[in-house]
């Protein structure tokens, strides 16, 4: 089957003819129709520091998948030919402390679908049932491709109650204006977004944010004052990585103001403690997705009427794969669908 594969520990992505997987008695095989592009996969592109630690070669890439069950394993029941599947890239333990718990997310050794075994740029992909998320084939296929990222704006989002209150959304990349439009859909009153970039503020302002700021040439504060806010953002979700990003949001929270971090922070993040800690801020780091509480939730309010589908900026076929990461590096982009099918 083709594959994107990371051939060599170099920058570069490589399309290879590789095995189709092999089905694990636990395992169901998925004929790969959608996927889309993270930001993780354009870090492995570019052969980062953080890829060169963690990633092994050959290994293909890719977790954003939508596809249909081709195949399924001997203990595999509830799992039907045909069925329309996206899937959890976190591949857990079951037997650590916290996914005896339910807490699958917070897992001890946890490994991710794309990154530590074979991932979903290709034809086919194998992963555990435990890790199958079952489609409505009503919801749209490239929306559907976007489940996990769109499950990291849900998690964060929605980890403090937003009804009627004014959030701050620092980075407008494709997880940001997600969290912007579920922060909308969710009853908040004010949803104010930052970044650098224009297009992406401008993507953000089309999903109905009360402010898209670039905070180059504008601040936070002036932006409060426009909108009537007098004591600080009340939640806050940091989705940029970006240390004075993540600076100027514990600056300008209400006292008492919860904050959700997505955004990877560098090592040296300068974080003023005391404004914490005389303010009773509260700080919740984030990672990955709720299994499966944030895809049921995602799943509900798209049914319900939330609408992400301006995210998606571009599609390409899998061929063009070049242009499509070309384009996602170069931040004039929101989300870009790979197809699979002919
Ligand atoms: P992205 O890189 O596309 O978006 C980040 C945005 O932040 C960019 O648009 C960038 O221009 C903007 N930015 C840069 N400087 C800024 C500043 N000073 N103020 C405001 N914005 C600024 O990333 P994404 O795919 O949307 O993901 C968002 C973040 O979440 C990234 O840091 C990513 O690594 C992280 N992430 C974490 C998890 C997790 O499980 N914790 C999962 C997925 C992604
Ligand atoms: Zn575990």
């Amino acid at each position: 089957m083709k594959a994107l594969v990371k051939k060599q520990r170099e920058p570069g992505l490589w399309l290879e003819d590789v095995p189709k997987p092999e089905v694990g008695k636990n395992d169901v095989l998925i004929k790969i129709k959608r996927t889309s592009v993270c930001g993780t996969d354009v870090h492995i592109y570019q052969w980062d520091d953080w890829s060169q630690k963690t990633i092994p070669v050959p290994m293909t890439i890719g977790h954003e998948f939508v596809g249909e069950v081709v195949a399924i394993g001997e203990n595999v029941h509830d799992v039907q030919l045909g069925e329309l599947v996206s899937g959890e890239g976190h591949v857990v333990c079951g037997r650590c402390r916290n996914c005896l718990a339910g807490r699958r997310h917070l897992c001890n050794s946890t490994s991710g679908v794309g990154v530590n075994r074979p991932g979903a740029f290709a034809e086919y992909l194998a992963i555990p049932v435990t890790n199958v998320w079952h489609c409505d084939p009503a919801i749209d296929m490239d929306i559907l491709s976007c489940f996990d990222p769109l499950g990291n704006a849900v998690h964060t989002a929605l980890s403090f109650d937003l009804l009627g209150e004014d959030v701050l959304i620092t980075g407008a990349g494709p997880i940001g204006i997600m969290a912007a439009a579920v922060a909308r859909h969710a009853g908040a009153r004010h949803v104010v977004i930052t970044d650098v970039n224009d297009y992406r503020l401008e993507l953000a302002q089309k999903m109905g944010v009360s402010r898209a700021v670039n905070v180059r040439t504008t601040q936070l504060k002036d932006v409060m004052d426009s909108l009537g806010m007098k004591e600080g953002f009340d939640v806050g979700l940091e989705m940029s990585g970006n240390a004075s990003a993540f600076q100027d949001m514990i600056q300008n929270m209400c006292h008492g103001g919860k904050i959700a971090v997505l955004g990877i922070q560098q090592p040296e993040t300068f974080i003023d403690w005391n404004t914490i800690v005389f303010n009773g801020l509260t700080l919740k780091g984030i990672y990955g997705r709720e299994m499966y509480e944030t895809w049921y939730k995602m799943t509900a309010m798209i049914q319900s009427g939330l609408d992400i589908s301006q995210v998606i900026t571009h599609k390409f076929h899998y061929t063009d794969y070049e242009k499509a990461f070309e384009l996602m590096a170069s931040g004039h982009s929101g989300k870009i669908v790979l197809n699979w099918e002919e």
